[in-house]
């Protein structure tokens, strides 16, 4: 175990608003409002993380999280619209209408140990909670009262170098809580930033203590990433520096096998597709997995001489989705099995045998939707498929163009198992 010698920047460094240029009308109104209510009832409040980011890049942040001295129970005491969240990070959910602000209360998380860290609620100062943040881009608040950006970490240059670096000593960082690494391809893709070369080598040298994050976690990173329209990208660098073999063996090996590579070139088109609306998850993954069921059904058929019905199919694509997620992930039954009808259904818009085109009968099969969407991808890799794809559509919605598929109602939840008290009978 190594520990890091944690540098304490006791003076941070603020700059005024004619240096960087925030204009106050960039910020959520309700985020303005909950840190100032906060600063009012005599806590210290800043915008903090990814908003103030992106802020400084001229970009529109996705969300703005608040940093506060108050405690969750004292920001439920002050706000009627907040719930409290989480165990191994405790937060304040305060919605408003459909978006919800988070509220953190300042925290030490940072010990120093290389060690992976299970619980983050140990309350600290600002300072501290600044130092617990993973890249310095990530570690400025932003004074909504001052208009003032106050660094403790050397993030604003960073910024402004466009330089991706951790807070702290790099290989202690990313063994605390591994996930930083897949977020460190993140910003990597999406801001085509550079990786200061410390935290790069610090990179290399952890790539293995990756499956000892939660699998939940990383899924919902890679699902977001799916979402983000930076795909192509996160995925060839996560290929690249080592962090897709052990977490998505199968797909790695596709990577290396396939220099004309289908799966990116897929992604690709769904970054240009998302850009317009996000395609739905269960479509995006059957982007990513389609290539590898053709390969295989391709293998099978010159083994057998019998054409596969849609039957087989079905069981060599749910066949492939687990291989491509049992070492690491557990993918959730309802997203495995929509995945499974639109990878089918491919097989149905074109056949293996490539019988000619006849005028197809839709199915009312409500998923059939999702699996244009994937084969609409596939037409733009492929323009060849694009007489199929016209057929398919005008016979399932006429001279309309195709509708985005429609939301997916919540999983019903399951109705919580009653634990049994020690005192009943066994
Ligand atoms: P995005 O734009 O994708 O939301 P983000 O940086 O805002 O990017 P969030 O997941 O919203 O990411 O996290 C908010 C902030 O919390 C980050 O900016 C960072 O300061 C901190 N943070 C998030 N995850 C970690 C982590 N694993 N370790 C340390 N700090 C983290
Ligand atoms: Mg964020």
């Amino acid at each position: 175990m190594f520990t890091s010698p944690n540098p304490l920047y006791v003076q941070p460094k603020v700059y005024p608003v004619d240096e960087h240029q925030i204009s106050s009308d960039k910020i959520d109104p309700n985020a303005a409002y909950v840190i100032l209510k906060l600063r009012q009832a005599g806590y210290k409040a800043y915008l903090v993380g990814g908003g103030v980011r992106d802020l400084l890049l001229k970009q529109n942040p996705k969300d703005f999280d608040i940093s506060t001295s108050a405690r969750p129970e004292e920001i439920k005491a002050l706000f009627r619209n907040c719930i409290l969240i989480g165990r191994r990070f405790r937060l304040a959910h305060l919605r408003f209408g459909k978006k919800i602000i988070e509220v953190s209360t300042f925290r030490a998380g940072d010990t120093g140990v290389a060690d992976l860290i299970v619980r983050d609620n140990v309350w600290g100062t600002e300072e501290q909670d600044v130092l617990r943040r993973d890249f310095t881009i990530n570690g400025l608040f932003y004074d909504i009262e001052h208009q003032t950006v106050i660094d403790y970490v050397g993030g604003y240059t960073d910024v402004a170098k466009r330089v991706l670096r951790t807070i702290g000593q790099p290989d202690v960082r990313f063994v605390q809580d591994p996930v930083r690494m897949i977020r460190l391809i993140k910003f990597c893709a999406r801001f085509n930033f550079d990786i200061d070369s410390s935290t790069f080598q610090a990179l290399l040298g952890c790539k293995g203590e990756i499956i000892k994050s939660s699998s939940v976690r990383i899924l919902e990173e890679l699902l977001r990433m799916l979402e983000s329209g930076s795909a192509k990208t996160f995925f060839h660098l996560l290929h690249e520096y080592g962090l897709l073999n052990p977490l998505l063996p199968v797909v790695a090996n596709y990577f290396s096998h396939n220099p004309d590579n289908e799966i990116l070139a897929l992604l690709c088109e769904a970054d240009a597709a998302n850009s317009k609306g996000p395609l739905d998850r269960s479509i995006l993954l059957s982007a990513m997995i389609f290539p590898l069921l053709r390969h295989r059904l391709l293998q099978r058929a010159q083994k057998s001489h019998q054409p596969f019905h849609l039957g087989i199919i079905q069981e060599e694509a749910s066949r492939v989705i687990d291989e491509t997620f049992s070492p690491f992930f557990l993918l959730p039954r309802r997203l495995s099995g929509m995945v499974s009808s639109i990878l089918t259904s491919q097989f149905r818009i074109q056949p293996l045998d490539d019988k000619p085109l006849r005028r197809p009968k839709p199915p009312r099969d409500p998923m059939f939707i999702y699996a244009l969407h994937l084969f609409k991808l596939r037409a733009k890799v492929q323009p060849d498929l694009l007489p199929y794809y016209t057929l398919w559509t005008e016979a399932t919605f006429g001279q309309e163009p195709l509708p985005m598929p429609p939301p997916i109602e919540p999983e019903e939840r399951r109705r919580p198992r009653r634990r049994r008290r020690h005192h009943e009978g066994s």
